[in-house]
C-alpha cells in the first residue's frame, strides 16, 4: 500500500465505506486517513479490579469472565443483566438493546475485557452497554485513541473503533520510510521534535504519556507554524507590493471638527488609537488595522475622525455596517455631527430608492460625494468610487471573508482598511485569523459609566420583574426585551416574540411598547426603531436585530428572554446596548428553572464579569474555536486537525515567532534550507481560494 493509494483499496474499506469516508471526513487516500488524529485518549494501560472502582472513576477496563445472564423486566423495561467477575468480586453488566445478539455473541466462562464507565445506581456499581472484547494481540493497550465520527459513519459501521482499526491496518501496510518529512531538520533539532513518521504512529497509538506529548507537540507546532508562515509571508509580500494612498495632511475638516464639534473629550485610549491610525495612513503603505474595543468604548467617533483624515486629503471614504438599522443610526448621528462642517453624507442600503441611488452613483463617480455610509449594498459591483482612500467596516464579525475581499475589486490600489469589532478576539485567535492585521485596542470606557448590574432570573419571577420594569419606565428610562430567533425554529420563535409583545402591552397599558424584528419591511422597522430611539416608546420588544451597535443612552434595562439560547458573545453584545448613559443599568437574563450545565456556566460568567476579553476567552474555552461565531474557522487558510486554539496558545506563539524569524532572514524562502517550507506551503494552500484577503 502506498501513501497516495485510494482509500477504497485499504483492506476493510471497499467502495461504500470509501465513499462515506470521503464525504464525511474528506479522506480520499491512505495518507488522508492516517492524518485523521484522535481527539482524546483513554488509558488502557492498566486493568482495574472491581473493588478499586470509586464514584469518580472514569473509563476503565476489567479482565474477567461472565458467569451468567438473566432477563429482567417486561416490555420497554426489558433488559439483560450479565454477571461479570474478575475472580474476586462481581459486577453487573446491563443491556437494553440487542438482547438476542448479546446472548449469542458472548460466551460464559470465557475471558473478556470489559471497557466502560461504571454507573452508580442504588449504591451499586454496574456497566451499561460497555465495550466487550476478547484479549487479542491486536488489542490496543496503553492509550486508546478516540476519533470523531458522524452519525452517517456510525450507520455504516464506521465508529471510532472501526476507524482505529483501519488506521492500524494502514500504518502496518505502508512503508514507514515513505512518510515524507514535512519540517526542516533545523526545526526538528531546535525543538527536539520526533520525525514525521514517528509522530504519526505515536499520535495514534502512544505507548506512554511522554511520547504522546512529544508527538502531539510536533504535530500541533507544524500545523500552526505553516498557518503563521503562510499569513506572514503573504502580509510581507502585500506590504512590499501594495502602494497605499498617503494622507499626508491633517487639514481643515479634521481640525475644525476636533476643535469645535467634538461632543466630549476623547479618552486617552481613543487618542492613542487615533495616533496609531494616523501613523499608518500618512505614509506610503496600506493600512490594514483591526480596531478592537468593548461595546460602548466609543469606536464610532474614532471612525469619524479617521474618515475626516481621508476627506482632508481629497479621498473618498465609506463606513459599512452589518445591519440596516445600524447603518441608519450611523448615518443619522454622523450627519448631525458633520453638519457644522457642511460635508455631504449619504446612506446606501438595500432599501435605498432608485432616485437616491442615482444621486449617490453620480456623486461617487465624479468624486464630489466624499462620505458614504451603508450596508453590504456598498459592496455591489455597481457601486464605483472615483478615489476611495479608506474603508471602515463596523462590527466586523458579521461579515464573511468573501465580502471583505470584494473591497479589493474597488480600486486597483486597495484602500486603507479598518475593521472594527466589539467582539474581542482572544489573542491566540487574533494571531491566527488576523495575523496580517495590526491591532489597536480601545481599552478604556468613557468616564462616568457605571458597571452594568447583571442578574439571572427564573421564569417564575415575572411579577417581580414587571414591577422593576414599571419603576424604571416611570423614572423615564427605557427598556429592551430581546427574544431569540433562529432559522430552524423560526415559526415558534416568532410566536414567542409576538406573544411577548402582546403580554407587555397588557402588563404596561400606561407605557408605549414597540416591536422590531427582521421580517418587517425596512420602512416599518425603521419607524418602530425611531419610536424607541426618539424616546417616544418606553419599551422595545425585539429579536437580535438590535444586537450590534444600537445606541440609545437613555435605555437602562436589557431583558433577555430564553437566555439559554444565546451564546456568550451575543449576550455580551446585547448587554452592551445598556449602560451607555449616566444611569445605573441592568441586564436581566431570563431562563426556565431547569437549565443545562453549559447554560449555567454562561450565565455565571455573564453575572461575574462585564469585561469583553474575559468573556471572549471563556467563550473560546466553552465552545472551542471551531464554533466561535460559527464561522471563524473558515477564516483560517486551512483547517486545524490537531491544534486547538483554545489550549495551544503557547505552541502558537512559538510557531509564530519561528515563522517570523525565518521570514526575516529569508523573506522569499529561497534558500536551500527552506526549499521544503516553500514546497509545503504550496501544497497546503493550493486548494484555498483567496484566503489571504482576510482584512
Ligand atoms: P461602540 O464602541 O460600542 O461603537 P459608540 O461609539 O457607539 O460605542 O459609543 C458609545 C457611547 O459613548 C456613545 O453615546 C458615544 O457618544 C459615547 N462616547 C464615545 N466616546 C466618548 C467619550 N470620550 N466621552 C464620553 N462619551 C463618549
Ligand atoms: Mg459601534
Amino acid at each position: 500500500m502506498q501513501l497516495g493509494s485510494p482509500i477504497k483499496y485499504l483492506p476493510g474499506v471497499g467502495p461504500k465505506k470509501a465513499e462515506i469516508l470521503e464525504k464525511e471526513l474528506d479522506v480520499k487516500t491512505v495518507s488522508d486517513l492516517i492524518h485523521c488524529f484522535p481527539y482524546r485518549y483513554i488509558d488502557r494501560s492498566k486493568f482495574y479490579k472491581i473493588r478499586e472502582i470509586e464514584t469518580a472513576t472514569a473509563y476503565i477496563q476489567i479482565r474477567g469472565v461472565i458467569t451468567g445472564f438473566r432477563q429482567v423486566g417486561e416490555g420497554r423495561a426489558k433488559r439483560l443483566v450479565a454477571t461479570f467477575t474478575d475472580g474476586d468480586d462481581f459486577i453487573e453488566i446491563i443491556f437494553f438493546k440487542g438482547l438476542n445478539y448479546i446472548l449469542d455473541a458472548y460466551l460464559l466462562d470465557t475471558e473478556y475485557i470489559v471497557f466502560g464507565k461504571p454507573n452508580l445506581f442504588n449504591g451499586k456499581f454496574s456497566f451499561i452497554h460497555p465495550e466487550i472484547e476478547k484479549p487479542s494481540p491486536d488489542r490496543v493497550t496503553g492509550f486508546m485513541p478516540l476519533y470523531h465520527t458522524t452519525e452517517k459513519m456510525k450507520n455504516h459501521f464506521l465508529n471510532s473503533k472501526a476507524l482505529q482499526k483501519l488506521i492500524l491496518t494502514a500504518l502496518k501496510s505502508i512503508d514507514r520510510n515513505t512518510v515524507p518529512e514535512t519540517l526542516p531538520k533545523y526545526i526538528l533539532d531546535k525543538y527536539h521534535f520526533p520525525n514525521a513518521s514517528d509522530s504519526l504512529v505515536r499520535a495514534h497509538f502512544p505507548q506512554d504519556m511522554a511520547s504522546l506529548d512529544k508527538a502531539l507537540a510536533r504535530l500541533k507546532f507544524e500545523e500552526l507554524f505553516y498557518i503563521q508562515l503562510a499569513i506572514l509571508r503573504q502580509a510581507n509580500q502585500f506590504k512590499s507590493k501594495a502602494m497605499g494612498h498617503p494622507f499626508p495632511v491633517i487639514g481643515h475638516y479634521f481640525n475644525t471638527f476636533y476643535k469645535e464639534c467634538l461632543p466630549f473629550d476623547l479618552t486617552n485610549a481613543q487618542k492613542r488609537v487615533l495616533r496609531e491610525i494616523r501613523n499608518d495612513v500618512r505614509g506610503p503603505g496600506q493600512m490594514n488595522r483591526l480596531l478592537q474595543g468593548d461595546v460602548g468604548s466609543g469606536k464610532t467617533i474614532v471612525a469619524l475622525l479617521s474618515m475626516l483624515m481621508a476627506v482632508d486629503n481629497d479621498y473618498q471614504t465609506c463606513i459599512v455596517a452589518p445591519t440596516e438599522i445600524l447603518a441608519t443610526q450611523h448615518f443619522e448621528s454622523m450627519s448631525k455631527m458633520l453638519q457644522p462642517l457642511g460635508l455631504e453624507v449619504r446612506l446606501l442600503t438595500g432599501s435605498t430608492k432608485k432616485k437616491e441611488r442615482e444621486i449617490i452613483a453620480e456623486g461617487l463617480e465624479s468624486g464630489s460625494l466624499k462620505i458614504l455610509i451603508g450596508t453590504h449594498a456598498v459592496f455591489e459591483d455597481k457601486v464605483q468610487f472615483a478615489k476611495l482612500g479608506l474603508v471602515i467596516i463596523d462590527e466586523q464579525h458579521r461579515f464573511g471573508v468573501e465580502q471583505r475581499s470584494k473591497l479589493w475589486g474597488k480600486n486597483i490600489r486597495p484602500p486603507h482598511v479598518m475593521v472594527m469589532t466589539a467582539t474581542p478576539i482572544p489573542r491566540t485567535l487574533a494571531m491566527t485569523l488576523y495575523g496580517d492585521l495590526d491591532v489597536s485596542v480601545i481599552d478604556e470606557l468613557p468616564p462616568g459609566r457605571k458597571e452594568i448590574h447583571t442578574e439571572h432570573i427564573f421564569d417564575e419571577k415575572r411579577p417581580a420583574l414587571n414591577n422593576f420594569l414599571r419603576k424604571q419606565m416611570a423614572e423615564g428610562r427605557q427598556v429592551y426585551v430581546v427574544y431569540p430567533l433562529i432559522k430552524e425554529s423560526e415559526k415558534a420563535d416568532m410566536k414567542d416574540l409576538e406573544n411577548g409583545f402582546e403580554a407587555m402591552k397588557q402588563v404596561f397599558p400606561e407605557f408605549k411598547v414597540c416591536m422590531v424584528h427582521g421580517k418587517m419591511k425596512p420602512a416599518e422597522k425603521e419607524a418602530q426603531m425611531q419610536e424607541f430611539v426618539s424616546g417616544r416608546a418606553n419599551m422595545l420588544v425585539s429579536t437580535t436585530v438590535i444586537e450590534v451597535g444600537v445606541n440609545v443612552p437613555n435605555a437602562t434595562v436589557m431583558v433577555i428572554e430564553n437566555a439559554e439560547r444565546f451564546g456568550l458573545s451575543q449576550l455580551h453584545q446585547l448587554r452592551g446596548r445598556v449602560g451607555r448613559g449616566g444611569n445605573q443599568s441592568y441586564c436581566l437574563l431570563i431562563t426556565k428553572y431547569q437549565i443545562s450545565s453549559d447554560t449555567r456556566k454562561r450565565v455565571e460568567i455573564m453575572t461575574q464579569t462585564t469585561n469583553g476579553f474575559e468573556i471572549a476567552e471563556a467563550d473560546l474555552r466553552l465552545r472551542g474555536p471551531g464554533d466561535m461565531e460559527g464561522t471563524l474557522q473558515s477564516g483560517l487558510p486551512f483547517t486545524l486537525r490537531v491544534a486547538d486554539l483554545s489550549r495551544d496558545g503557547q505552541i502558537l506563539t512559538l510557531a509564530r515567532d519561528e515563522a517570523s524569524e525565518i521570514l526575516k532572514s529569508d523573506p522569499m524562502l529561497s534558500s536551500a534550507d527552506n526549499a521544503l517550507l516553500l514546497d509545503q506551503l504550496h501544497q497546503k494552500t493550493q486548494n484555498v481560494v483567496n484566503w489571504s484577503f482576510i482584512s
